[in-house]
Protein backbone atom coordinates (compact mmCIF):
# COMPACT_ATOMS: atom_id res chain seq x y z
CA UNK A 1 0.00 0.00 0.00
CA UNK A 2 1.50 3.11 -0.70
CA UNK A 3 2.35 5.63 2.29
CA UNK A 4 0.14 8.81 1.95
CA UNK A 5 2.45 11.70 3.03
CA UNK A 6 1.00 14.92 3.73
CA UNK A 7 2.73 18.53 3.08
CA UNK A 8 3.55 19.70 6.30
CA UNK A 9 3.00 23.45 7.09
CA UNK A 10 5.46 25.22 9.22
CA UNK A 11 4.01 28.17 11.48
CA UNK A 12 6.65 29.83 13.78
CA UNK A 13 5.75 31.65 16.67
CA UNK A 14 8.68 34.05 17.83
CA UNK A 15 8.01 36.78 21.06
CA UNK A 16 9.02 40.32 21.38
CA UNK A 17 9.46 43.25 23.67
CA UNK A 18 8.99 41.15 26.81
CA UNK A 19 8.70 37.98 28.07
CA UNK A 20 5.28 36.15 29.63
CA UNK A 21 3.14 37.36 26.87
CA UNK A 22 1.50 33.74 26.68
CA UNK A 23 3.12 32.80 23.21
CA UNK A 24 2.24 29.25 24.20
CA UNK A 25 -1.03 30.06 24.73
CA UNK A 26 -1.01 31.67 21.41
CA UNK A 27 -0.01 28.72 19.90
CA UNK A 28 -1.89 26.41 21.54
CA UNK A 29 -4.96 28.48 20.65
CA UNK A 30 -3.72 28.47 17.02
CA UNK A 31 -3.37 25.08 17.57
CA UNK A 32 -6.67 24.54 18.51
CA UNK A 33 -8.22 26.44 15.50
CA UNK A 34 -6.25 24.34 13.21
CA UNK A 35 -7.08 21.11 14.53
CA UNK A 36 -11.37 21.75 14.66
CA UNK A 37 -10.43 22.70 11.24
CA UNK A 38 -9.80 19.07 10.47
CA UNK A 39 -5.80 19.28 9.96
CA UNK A 40 -3.43 17.37 11.96
CA UNK A 41 -1.51 19.79 13.92
CA UNK A 42 1.34 19.46 16.36
CA UNK A 43 3.50 21.71 18.58
CA UNK A 44 6.77 22.17 19.12
CA UNK A 45 8.62 24.68 21.74
CA UNK A 46 12.33 25.21 21.18
CA UNK A 47 14.32 26.65 24.71
CA UNK A 48 16.81 28.71 24.31
CA UNK A 49 18.93 27.39 27.61
CA UNK A 50 21.84 25.28 28.08
CA UNK A 51 20.45 23.17 30.23
CA UNK A 52 19.53 20.00 28.75
CA UNK A 53 16.19 19.80 29.80
CA UNK A 54 14.32 21.85 32.85
CA UNK A 55 14.10 18.67 34.97
CA UNK A 56 17.48 20.02 36.93
CA UNK A 57 15.81 23.71 37.55
CA UNK A 58 14.24 25.11 40.48
CA UNK A 59 10.66 25.56 40.09
CA UNK A 60 11.07 28.94 41.22
CA UNK A 61 13.16 29.59 38.13
CA UNK A 62 11.14 27.81 35.52
CA UNK A 63 7.77 26.94 36.66
CA UNK A 64 6.50 23.37 36.50
CA UNK A 65 8.70 20.57 34.92
CA UNK A 66 6.25 19.01 32.87
CA UNK A 67 6.74 15.50 31.83
CA UNK A 68 4.78 13.74 29.07
CA UNK A 69 4.09 10.42 28.86
CA UNK A 70 7.86 8.41 27.26
CA UNK A 71 9.15 10.38 30.26
CA UNK A 72 10.66 13.66 28.44
CA UNK A 73 11.02 16.62 31.54
CA UNK A 74 9.62 18.97 29.70
CA UNK A 75 9.25 23.13 29.84
CA UNK A 76 5.22 23.58 31.27
CA UNK A 77 4.00 25.02 27.51
CA UNK A 78 3.98 21.63 26.81
CA UNK A 79 1.13 21.03 29.02
CA UNK A 80 -0.69 24.05 27.30
CA UNK A 81 -0.49 22.29 23.90
CA UNK A 82 -1.58 19.07 25.18
CA UNK A 83 -4.17 20.62 27.12
CA UNK A 84 -5.24 22.77 24.07
CA UNK A 85 -5.13 19.80 21.76
CA UNK A 86 -6.20 16.72 24.00
CA UNK A 87 -3.23 15.04 22.68
CA UNK A 88 -0.37 13.70 24.36
CA UNK A 89 2.80 14.68 23.16
CA UNK A 90 6.74 13.11 23.33
CA UNK A 91 10.15 14.27 24.07
CA UNK A 92 10.14 15.19 20.15
CA UNK A 93 7.96 18.07 20.91
CA UNK A 94 10.62 19.99 23.08
CA UNK A 95 14.18 20.58 22.39
CA UNK A 96 16.93 22.82 23.74
CA UNK A 97 19.88 24.39 22.96
CA UNK A 98 21.46 22.05 25.46
CA UNK A 99 20.11 18.90 23.76
CA UNK A 100 21.16 20.55 20.76
CA UNK A 101 25.13 21.18 21.44
CA UNK A 102 25.23 18.30 23.10
CA UNK A 103 24.48 16.03 20.19
CA UNK A 104 26.60 18.05 17.85
CA UNK A 105 29.83 17.77 20.20
CA UNK A 106 29.19 14.39 20.89
CA UNK A 107 29.15 13.84 16.92
CA UNK A 108 32.65 16.06 17.06
CA UNK A 109 34.27 13.45 19.38
CA UNK A 110 32.85 10.79 17.28
CA UNK A 111 35.11 12.32 14.27
CA UNK A 112 31.98 12.18 11.70
CA UNK A 113 32.48 16.22 10.58
CA UNK A 114 35.54 15.25 8.88
CA UNK A 115 38.03 17.58 9.83
CA UNK A 116 36.05 20.50 9.18
CA UNK A 117 35.72 22.97 11.44
CA UNK A 118 31.98 22.70 13.41
CA UNK A 119 30.28 25.72 13.68
CA UNK A 120 27.41 27.47 14.46
CA UNK A 121 26.21 27.89 11.28
CA UNK A 122 25.83 25.42 9.35
CA UNK A 123 26.27 22.50 11.88
CA UNK A 124 24.09 23.70 15.11
CA UNK A 125 22.10 25.35 12.39
CA UNK A 126 21.12 22.02 10.29
CA UNK A 127 20.52 19.94 14.27
CA UNK A 128 18.19 22.62 14.44
CA UNK A 129 15.81 21.96 11.44
CA UNK A 130 16.76 18.08 11.82
CA UNK A 131 14.94 18.67 14.67
CA UNK A 132 12.45 21.03 13.42
CA UNK A 133 11.32 18.71 10.83
CA UNK A 134 11.04 15.59 13.22
CA UNK A 135 7.04 15.64 12.39
CA UNK A 136 7.91 16.59 8.81
CA UNK A 137 5.15 14.69 6.41
CA UNK A 138 3.33 13.41 9.37
CA UNK A 139 1.41 16.34 10.30
CA UNK A 140 -0.49 19.39 7.85
CA UNK A 141 0.65 21.70 10.94
CA UNK A 142 3.79 22.03 13.10
CA UNK A 143 3.68 25.04 14.98
CA UNK A 144 6.96 25.81 16.14
CA UNK A 145 7.54 28.49 19.26
CA UNK A 146 10.87 29.69 19.43
CA UNK A 147 11.16 30.44 23.34
CA UNK A 148 12.71 34.07 24.64
CA UNK A 149 12.24 37.47 23.58
CA UNK A 150 13.76 38.25 19.80
CA UNK A 151 16.69 39.92 20.76
CA UNK A 152 18.25 37.89 23.03
CA UNK A 153 21.50 36.66 22.53
CA UNK A 154 20.55 32.98 23.53
CA UNK A 155 17.82 32.20 20.69
CA UNK A 156 19.42 33.55 17.76
CA UNK A 157 20.27 30.02 16.06
CA UNK A 158 16.90 29.08 16.38
CA UNK A 159 16.06 32.17 14.61
CA UNK A 160 18.45 31.81 12.17
CA UNK A 161 17.26 28.08 11.70
CA UNK A 162 14.04 29.56 11.02
CA UNK A 163 15.01 31.91 8.45
CA UNK A 164 16.83 28.90 7.00
CA UNK A 165 13.21 26.76 7.18
CA UNK A 166 11.63 29.98 5.15
CA UNK A 167 14.37 30.23 2.52
CA UNK A 168 14.29 26.36 1.99
CA UNK A 169 10.64 25.65 2.27
CA UNK A 170 8.63 29.18 0.59
CA UNK A 171 6.33 31.36 1.53
CA UNK A 172 3.51 28.05 0.68
CA UNK A 173 5.20 26.61 3.72
CA UNK A 174 6.44 28.27 6.11
CA UNK A 175 4.78 31.49 8.07
CA UNK A 176 6.22 33.60 10.57
CA UNK A 177 4.17 34.72 13.57
CA UNK A 178 5.33 37.84 16.03
CA UNK A 179 3.49 38.08 18.92
CA UNK A 180 4.44 41.50 20.52
CA UNK A 181 3.31 43.92 23.22
CA UNK A 182 1.47 47.07 23.02
CA UNK A 183 1.51 49.05 26.32
CA UNK A 184 -0.74 51.51 27.57
CA UNK A 185 0.69 54.44 29.04
CA UNK A 186 -1.50 55.71 31.87
CA UNK A 187 0.13 59.32 32.01
CA UNK A 188 -0.31 60.16 28.55
CA UNK A 189 -3.47 58.62 28.00
CA UNK A 190 -1.44 56.52 24.54
CA UNK A 191 -1.27 53.28 23.72
CA UNK A 192 2.38 53.17 22.30
CA UNK A 193 3.45 50.87 18.67
CA UNK A 194 7.55 51.80 19.02
CA UNK A 195 8.37 48.84 21.59
CA UNK A 196 6.63 46.30 18.30
CA UNK A 197 8.43 48.68 15.81
CA UNK A 198 11.49 47.71 16.94
CA UNK A 199 11.00 44.47 18.20
CA UNK A 200 9.77 43.79 13.96
CA UNK A 201 12.92 45.86 12.91
CA UNK A 202 15.43 43.53 15.17
CA UNK A 203 13.46 40.11 13.39
CA UNK A 204 13.53 41.69 9.98
CA UNK A 205 17.41 42.46 10.23
CA UNK A 206 17.64 38.20 11.07
CA UNK A 207 16.17 38.04 7.97
CA UNK A 208 12.61 37.08 8.89
CA UNK A 209 9.62 39.39 8.11
CA UNK A 210 6.41 38.21 9.95
CA UNK A 211 3.40 38.10 8.12
CA UNK A 212 1.04 38.06 11.11
CA UNK A 213 1.11 40.29 14.33
CA UNK A 214 0.09 39.32 17.52
CA UNK A 215 -0.60 42.01 19.72
CA UNK A 216 -0.68 41.99 23.44
CA UNK A 217 -2.60 44.68 24.97
CA UNK A 218 -4.46 45.80 27.77
CA UNK A 219 -7.71 47.14 25.67
CA UNK A 220 -8.48 45.81 21.99
CA UNK A 221 -6.86 48.38 19.55
CA UNK A 222 -8.21 50.87 17.67
CA UNK A 223 -8.36 50.77 13.73
CA UNK A 224 -6.05 53.34 13.44
CA UNK A 225 -3.50 51.97 15.84
CA UNK A 226 -3.75 49.03 13.58
CA UNK A 227 -2.91 50.68 10.55
CA UNK A 228 0.12 52.47 12.17
CA UNK A 229 1.49 48.88 13.28
CA UNK A 230 0.53 47.60 10.03
CA UNK A 231 2.50 50.69 7.97
CA UNK A 232 5.96 50.66 10.22
CA UNK A 233 5.99 46.83 10.73
CA UNK A 234 4.78 46.19 6.77
CA UNK A 235 2.10 43.42 7.77
CA UNK A 236 -1.65 43.54 6.00
CA UNK A 237 -3.73 45.17 8.03
CA UNK A 238 -5.96 42.30 8.71
CA UNK A 239 -3.00 40.66 9.95
CA UNK A 240 -2.41 42.65 13.04
CA UNK A 241 -4.80 40.80 15.48
CA UNK A 242 -5.73 41.67 18.89
CA UNK A 243 -4.58 39.82 21.66
CA UNK A 244 -6.40 42.07 24.61
CA UNK A 245 -5.89 40.70 28.57
CA UNK A 246 -8.28 37.35 28.91
CA UNK A 247 -10.68 39.43 31.56
CA UNK A 248 -12.17 35.77 32.53
CA UNK A 249 -9.87 33.33 31.43
CA UNK A 250 -6.95 32.33 28.99
CA UNK A 251 -9.50 29.52 27.43
CA UNK A 252 -10.80 32.93 25.78
CA UNK A 253 -8.09 33.59 23.54
CA UNK A 254 -8.79 30.74 20.89
CA UNK A 255 -12.15 32.22 20.35
CA UNK A 256 -10.73 35.72 20.17
CA UNK A 257 -8.44 34.52 17.42
CA UNK A 258 -11.37 32.73 15.72
CA UNK A 259 -13.56 35.61 15.87
CA UNK A 260 -11.15 37.72 13.93
CA UNK A 261 -10.29 34.91 11.51
CA UNK A 262 -6.65 34.37 11.68
CA UNK A 263 -7.08 30.70 11.22
CA UNK A 264 -8.12 32.13 7.59
CA UNK A 265 -5.97 34.96 7.01
CA UNK A 266 -2.77 32.25 7.48
CA UNK A 267 -4.46 30.04 5.54
CA UNK A 268 -4.93 32.51 3.16
CA UNK A 269 -1.31 33.76 3.15
CA UNK A 270 -0.42 30.13 2.23
CA UNK A 271 -2.36 29.62 -0.48
CA UNK A 272 -4.77 27.28 1.27
CA UNK A 273 -8.72 26.97 1.24
CA UNK A 274 -11.08 28.90 4.04
CA UNK A 275 -12.25 26.67 6.75
CA UNK A 276 -14.80 26.89 9.53
CA UNK A 277 -13.42 25.62 12.98
CA UNK A 278 -16.27 23.91 15.41
CA UNK A 279 -15.39 25.48 18.68
CA UNK A 280 -19.12 24.91 20.10
CA UNK A 281 -17.70 21.82 22.72
CA UNK A 282 -15.42 24.52 23.24
CA UNK A 283 -17.40 27.49 23.59
CA UNK A 284 -19.48 26.12 26.38
CA UNK A 285 -16.44 24.91 28.34
CA UNK A 286 -15.51 28.33 28.12
CA UNK A 287 -19.24 29.88 29.33
CA UNK A 288 -19.22 27.54 32.15
CA UNK A 289 -15.63 29.04 33.29
CA UNK A 290 -17.09 32.37 32.79
CA UNK A 291 -20.30 32.19 34.53
CA UNK A 292 -20.48 29.53 36.31
CA UNK A 293 -23.16 28.32 38.99
CA UNK A 294 -21.60 27.75 41.94
CA UNK A 295 -18.30 28.62 44.31
CA UNK A 296 -15.90 27.23 45.91
CA UNK A 297 -12.11 27.65 47.44
CA UNK A 298 -9.88 25.24 47.66
CA UNK A 299 -6.19 25.75 49.25
CA UNK A 300 -3.50 24.70 47.40
CA UNK A 301 -0.39 23.27 50.01
CA UNK A 302 2.51 23.36 49.27
CA UNK A 303 6.11 25.01 49.24
CA UNK A 304 6.61 27.33 45.64
CA UNK A 305 3.13 29.19 46.58
CA UNK A 306 4.68 32.47 45.96
CA UNK A 307 5.12 31.61 41.72
CA UNK A 308 2.05 29.99 40.60
CA UNK A 309 3.60 29.13 37.35
CA UNK A 310 5.08 26.06 39.87
CA UNK A 311 2.00 24.34 40.08
CA UNK A 312 0.32 25.44 36.92
CA UNK A 313 -0.94 22.13 35.69
CA UNK A 314 -2.72 21.66 39.01
CA UNK A 315 -4.34 25.10 38.70
CA UNK A 316 -5.52 24.37 35.25
CA UNK A 317 -6.80 21.26 35.98
CA UNK A 318 -9.10 22.83 38.57
CA UNK A 319 -10.71 25.22 35.93
CA UNK A 320 -11.60 21.81 33.89
CA UNK A 321 -13.00 20.52 36.79
CA UNK A 322 -14.73 23.50 37.68
CA UNK A 323 -16.22 23.94 34.18
CA UNK A 324 -17.22 20.65 34.39
CA UNK A 325 -18.80 21.01 38.05
CA UNK A 326 -20.57 24.12 37.12
CA UNK A 327 -18.44 26.07 39.52
CA UNK A 328 -15.62 28.65 40.21
CA UNK A 329 -12.31 27.58 41.66
CA UNK A 330 -11.20 29.76 43.59
CA UNK A 331 -7.44 29.05 45.15
CA UNK A 332 -5.73 30.38 47.75
CA UNK A 333 -2.23 29.42 47.97
CA UNK A 334 -1.26 27.90 51.43
CA UNK A 335 2.68 28.22 52.23
CA UNK A 336 2.91 24.71 54.19
CA UNK A 337 5.61 26.36 56.54
CA UNK A 338 2.76 28.78 57.45
CA UNK A 339 0.93 26.11 58.75
CA UNK A 340 4.13 25.29 60.72
CA UNK A 341 3.85 28.34 62.76
CA UNK A 342 -0.03 29.14 63.18
CA UNK A 343 -1.13 25.78 62.48
CA UNK A 344 -3.89 24.17 60.39
CA UNK A 345 -7.00 25.11 61.38
CA UNK A 346 -6.21 29.00 61.05
CA UNK A 347 -4.73 28.47 57.57
CA UNK A 348 -7.18 25.88 56.10
CA UNK A 349 -10.47 25.94 58.14
CA UNK A 350 -12.39 27.71 56.32
CA UNK A 351 -11.23 26.25 52.59
CA UNK A 352 -13.42 23.51 50.82
CA UNK A 353 -11.15 21.40 50.11
CA UNK A 354 -6.97 21.43 49.73
CA UNK A 355 -4.57 19.72 47.69
CA UNK A 356 -1.47 18.91 48.78
CA UNK A 357 0.84 19.13 45.76
CA UNK A 358 4.17 17.42 45.10
CA UNK A 359 7.39 18.47 45.64
CA UNK A 360 11.19 17.96 46.74
CA UNK A 361 13.05 18.89 49.71
CA UNK A 362 12.43 18.80 53.25
CA UNK A 363 11.22 22.46 53.89
CA UNK A 364 7.44 22.52 54.89
CA UNK A 365 6.34 18.77 55.29
CA UNK A 366 5.49 18.92 58.78
CA UNK A 367 2.90 21.75 58.01
CA UNK A 368 1.81 19.22 54.89
CA UNK A 369 1.23 16.71 57.54
CA UNK A 370 -0.72 19.06 59.66
CA UNK A 371 -2.71 19.96 57.14
CA UNK A 372 -3.50 16.26 56.40
CA UNK A 373 -4.19 15.72 59.70
CA UNK A 374 -6.53 18.35 60.15
CA UNK A 375 -8.35 17.31 56.52
CA UNK A 376 -8.84 14.05 57.43
CA UNK A 377 -9.99 14.54 61.29
CA UNK A 378 -12.27 17.00 60.00
CA UNK A 379 -14.47 15.57 56.70
CA UNK A 380 -12.39 17.86 54.27
CA UNK A 381 -12.12 16.97 51.18
CA UNK A 382 -8.29 16.01 50.83
CA UNK A 383 -6.30 15.06 47.24
CA UNK A 384 -2.56 14.34 47.50
CA UNK A 385 -0.46 14.44 44.72
CA UNK A 386 2.86 12.59 44.64
CA UNK A 387 4.87 14.12 47.89
CA UNK A 388 1.09 14.72 48.92
CA UNK A 389 0.43 11.13 49.01
CA UNK A 390 3.82 10.48 51.07
CA UNK A 391 2.85 12.97 53.67
CA UNK A 392 -0.15 11.64 53.97
CA UNK A 393 0.90 8.01 54.41
CA UNK A 394 3.49 9.54 56.78
CA UNK A 395 0.40 10.90 58.94
CA UNK A 396 -1.78 7.59 58.92
CA UNK A 397 1.41 6.34 60.18
CA UNK A 398 1.85 8.89 62.90
CA UNK A 399 -1.49 9.13 64.49
CA UNK A 400 -3.44 6.22 63.54
CA UNK A 401 -0.65 2.98 63.44
CA UNK A 402 0.94 4.64 66.12
CA UNK A 403 4.45 4.48 64.31
CA UNK A 404 5.86 8.13 65.71
CA UNK A 405 8.98 7.93 64.21
CA UNK A 406 7.11 7.08 60.97
CA UNK A 407 8.92 9.30 57.72
CA UNK A 408 9.99 9.12 54.58
CA UNK A 409 13.46 8.00 53.73
CA UNK A 410 13.95 11.11 51.51
CA UNK A 411 13.84 13.33 55.01
CA UNK A 412 15.17 11.28 57.46
CA UNK A 413 16.36 7.91 58.04
CA UNK A 414 14.19 6.02 60.89
CA UNK A 415 13.43 2.20 61.56
CA UNK A 416 9.74 3.35 60.27
CA UNK A 417 10.58 5.17 56.64
CA UNK A 418 6.91 4.47 55.65
CA UNK A 419 8.26 5.88 52.49
CA UNK A 420 11.29 4.57 50.98
CA UNK A 421 12.84 3.95 47.92
CA UNK A 422 12.22 0.56 46.04
CA UNK A 423 14.83 -2.04 46.85
CA UNK A 424 16.51 -2.25 43.74
CA UNK A 425 16.70 1.60 43.35
CA UNK A 426 18.90 1.64 46.61
CA UNK A 427 21.86 -0.50 44.88
CA UNK A 428 22.30 2.53 42.17
CA UNK A 429 24.57 4.70 42.75
CA UNK A 430 23.87 7.32 40.04
CA UNK A 431 20.32 8.40 41.84
CA UNK A 432 19.79 10.99 39.25
CA UNK A 433 19.34 8.42 36.80
CA UNK A 434 16.67 6.46 39.40
CA UNK A 435 13.28 8.59 38.87
CA UNK A 436 10.47 6.96 38.12
CA UNK A 437 9.39 8.95 34.97
CA UNK A 438 6.45 9.12 32.11
CA UNK A 439 3.34 6.88 32.17
CA UNK A 440 2.83 3.41 33.64
CA UNK A 441 -0.28 1.99 34.10
CA UNK A 442 -2.27 1.14 37.19
CA UNK A 443 -5.35 -0.96 38.34
CA UNK A 444 -7.62 -0.14 40.68
CA UNK A 445 -9.81 -1.98 43.07
CA UNK A 446 -13.43 -2.06 43.20
CA UNK A 447 -15.78 -0.20 45.36
CA UNK A 448 -13.38 2.26 45.70
CA UNK A 449 -13.33 6.34 45.40
CA UNK A 450 -10.91 5.57 42.68
CA UNK A 451 -12.97 3.30 41.14
CA UNK A 452 -16.33 5.54 41.17
CA UNK A 453 -13.98 8.63 39.96
CA UNK A 454 -12.54 6.94 36.94
CA UNK A 455 -15.28 4.42 36.38
CA UNK A 456 -12.03 2.06 34.62
CA UNK A 457 -10.35 -0.64 36.19
CA UNK A 458 -7.21 0.00 34.00
CA UNK A 459 -5.60 3.60 33.98
CA UNK A 460 -2.29 5.25 32.93
CA UNK A 461 -0.74 8.14 34.51
CA UNK A 462 2.43 9.98 34.56
CA UNK A 463 5.19 9.93 37.12
CA UNK A 464 7.61 11.68 38.32
CA UNK A 465 9.50 10.49 41.81
CA UNK A 466 11.76 8.58 43.44
CA UNK A 467 10.25 7.32 46.61
CA UNK A 468 7.35 4.94 47.66
CA UNK A 469 4.85 3.68 50.00
CA UNK A 470 7.23 0.70 51.75
CA UNK A 471 5.70 -2.62 51.46
CA UNK A 472 7.12 -4.10 54.77
CA UNK A 473 4.33 -1.24 56.25
CA UNK A 474 1.96 -1.69 53.60
CA UNK A 475 0.04 -4.26 55.66
CA UNK A 476 -0.20 -2.51 58.87
CA UNK A 477 -1.36 0.66 57.14
CA UNK A 478 -4.13 -1.78 55.56
CA UNK A 479 -4.97 -3.17 58.91
CA UNK A 480 -5.93 0.27 60.56
CA UNK A 481 -7.83 1.12 57.76
CA UNK A 482 -6.35 2.52 54.82
CA UNK A 483 -6.92 1.36 51.82
CA UNK A 484 -4.30 0.76 48.22
CA UNK A 485 -7.05 1.78 46.11
CA UNK A 486 -4.62 1.65 43.11
CA UNK A 487 -1.27 -0.69 42.42
CA UNK A 488 1.04 -1.40 39.42
CA UNK A 489 -0.44 -3.72 37.65
CA UNK A 490 2.02 -6.50 39.12
CA UNK A 491 0.89 -5.23 42.82
CA UNK A 492 4.72 -4.05 44.09
CA UNK A 493 3.75 -0.86 44.06
CA UNK A 494 1.19 1.69 45.63
CA UNK A 495 -0.29 4.06 43.34
CA UNK A 496 -3.68 5.13 45.16
CA UNK A 497 -4.34 5.08 48.99
CA UNK A 498 -7.68 6.63 50.57
CA UNK A 499 -9.58 6.47 53.77
CA UNK A 500 -12.60 5.12 53.51
CA UNK A 501 -14.43 6.77 56.94
CA UNK A 502 -14.13 10.53 54.85
CA UNK A 503 -16.01 11.60 52.10
CA UNK A 504 -13.05 12.42 49.65
CA UNK A 505 -9.80 11.50 51.12
CA UNK A 506 -7.16 10.22 48.16
CA UNK A 507 -3.51 10.12 47.75
CA UNK A 508 -2.10 9.28 44.63
CA UNK A 509 1.87 8.90 43.72
CA UNK A 510 1.47 10.09 39.87
CA UNK A 511 0.75 13.20 38.43
CA UNK A 512 -3.24 13.53 37.57
CA UNK A 513 -2.71 17.26 36.61
CA UNK A 514 -0.73 16.69 33.94
CA UNK A 515 -3.71 14.66 31.96
CA UNK A 516 -6.42 16.69 32.37
CA UNK A 517 -7.40 18.21 29.21
CA UNK A 518 -10.23 21.14 28.09
CA UNK A 519 -13.64 20.49 28.06
CA UNK A 520 -13.29 16.55 29.67
CA UNK A 521 -11.21 17.42 32.70
CA UNK A 522 -9.70 14.54 35.02
CA UNK A 523 -11.45 12.05 36.61
CA UNK A 524 -10.14 13.16 40.59
CA UNK A 525 -10.02 16.42 39.96
CA UNK A 526 -13.75 16.29 38.85
CA UNK A 527 -14.58 14.02 41.76
CA UNK A 528 -12.41 16.58 44.07
CA UNK A 529 -14.26 19.59 43.37
CA UNK A 530 -17.33 17.85 43.55
CA UNK A 531 -16.70 16.70 46.99
CA UNK A 532 -15.82 20.05 47.83
CA UNK A 533 -18.60 21.97 46.40
CA UNK A 534 -20.85 19.51 49.00
CA UNK A 535 -18.45 20.56 51.93
CA UNK A 536 -19.59 24.62 50.72
CA UNK A 537 -23.10 24.00 50.87
CA UNK A 538 -22.49 22.33 54.49
CA UNK A 539 -20.25 25.12 55.24
CA UNK A 540 -23.11 27.73 54.10
CA UNK A 541 -25.52 26.16 56.00
N1 LIG B 1 10.21 13.98 46.43
C1 LIG B 1 9.31 12.89 46.29
C2 LIG B 1 9.93 11.71 45.55
O1 LIG B 1 10.93 11.85 44.92
C3 LIG B 1 8.02 13.33 45.62
C4 LIG B 1 8.21 13.80 44.23
C5 LIG B 1 7.02 14.54 43.70
O2 LIG B 1 6.18 15.03 44.45
N2 LIG B 1 6.94 14.68 42.41
O3 LIG B 1 9.43 10.63 45.58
Amino acid sequence: MKETKTLTRYIFITGGVLSSLGKGIASASIGLLLKQSGFSVTIMKFDPYINVDPGTMNPFQHGEVYVTDDGAETDLDLGHYERYLGESLSKKNNHTTGQVYFEVIEKERRGEYLGKTVQVIPHITDAIKLRMKSFEGKKDFVIIEIGGTVGDIESLPFLESQRQMYLELGRRRVMNIHLTYVPYIKSSGEVKTKPTQHSVKTLMEYGIRPEILLCRSENKLTKDIKSKIALFCSVEENSVIDVPDATHTIYEVPLTFKQQGLHNILLEKLVMDPVEPNLDEFKKFVDKIKRPANEVTVGLVGKYTQYRDSYKSIIEAFIHAGSINNTRVNIEMVNSEEIEEVGAEAKIGNLDGILVGPGFGRRGIEGKIAAIKYARENNLPFLGICLGLQCAVIEFARNICGLEKAHSAEFEKTNQNVIDLMESQKSVKNKGGTMRLGAYPAIIADNTLAYKAYQTHEISERHRHRYEVNNQFRQLLIDNGLVCSGTSPDGELVEIIEYPLHPFFVGVQFHPELKSRVISGHPLFIGFIKAALKEHKRKEK
